[in-house]
């Protein structure tokens, strides 16, 4: 299977809930504690029939933040390298941090397809709220979801497969 996507984001963003609604498993672990997943999860997704792969990384395991970012930036490269679209987790609750802007100026230099996801979307207050991210410059648009019920996962994944 050709199509890979990659889930990457600063912890606690809810990369690993995402994974998890994607791929239909319980396979990603969830914790209120940052950088809980370890290891790269694999899963397989479809949507209307187009199926692909999803990563699921993290594994960012210290507490000083300098080795922090560079554990980050390896994740990121690695998913840059593996995947032929990566998902870009942020949280509407928390904005924009310091963690979110280091990320995105790694992204900006793939030249692969990135998606700003604005997650925790929850209600509509929250979704409008995710327009703060466009400030960032990533994509053409922030998709608001809500990796938790479910929403705005639809037009997501709408893009994203017709984009393959
Ligand atoms: P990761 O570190 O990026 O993999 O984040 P996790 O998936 O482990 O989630 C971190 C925390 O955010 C957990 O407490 C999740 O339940 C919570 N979370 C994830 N997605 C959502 C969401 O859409 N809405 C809300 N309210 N909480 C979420
Ligand atoms: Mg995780």
């Amino acid at each position: 299977m050709s199509n890979i996507v990659a889930i990457v984001g600063r912890p606690n963003v809810g990369k690993s809930t995402l994974f998890n609604r994607l791929s239909g498993t319980r396979k990603a672990i969830v914790n209120e504690t940052s950088g809980v997943t370890r290891d790269r999860n694999y899963g397989k997704s479809d949507w209307n029939g187009v199926e692909f792969s999803i990563i699921d990384t993290g594994g960012y395991a210290t507490n000083s933040d300098d080795i922090f970012e560079e554990e980050i930036r390896k994740q990121i490269m690695l998913a840059i390298d593996e995947a032929d679209a990566i998902l870009f987790v942020v949280d509407v609750k928390q904005g924009i941090t310091d963690l979110d802007a280091a990320v995105a100026s790694i992204l900006r230099r793939t030249k692969k397809k990135v998606y700003l996801i604005a997650n925790k979307a929850d209600n509509s207050e929250l979704t409008f709220a995710a327009n703060e991210f466009y400030s960032m410059g990533i994509g053409k648009q922030v998709f608001p979801i809500s990796a938790v019920n479910g929403s705005g996962t639809g037009d997501l994944l709408d893009e994203l497969i017709n984009d393959f």
